[in-house]
């Protein structure tokens, strides 16, 4: 089952960038993904697949994500 990926979403990778950053912003949706480092602001483009394989966790999602459930709730009532 595919992850679902928003433009603007901040994942942490399993595996740091050389220049010691393990942190990425998604830039481009498709069959690849384009991320953009944080640490150097170098974009790599990786299939899907691997993209996916490779993430640790989600530090952020992006603002196209729908709301997510932990998101802290408003009671009206
Ligand atoms: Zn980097």
């Amino acid at each position: 089952m595919p992850i679902p990926l928003y433009i603007d979403d901040i994942v942490r990778m399993r595996k740091p960038h050389p220049c010691g950053s393990d942190v990425w912003r998604i830039v481009r949706l498709g069959a690849d993904i384009g991320i953009k480092c944080q640490g150097c602001q170098r974009r790599v483009l990786l299939p899907r697949s691997t993209f996916e394989r490779r993430i640790k966790a989600f530090v952020a999602r992006g603002p196209a994500a729908p709301l997510a459930p932990a998101a802290p709730a408003s009671d009206p009532a």
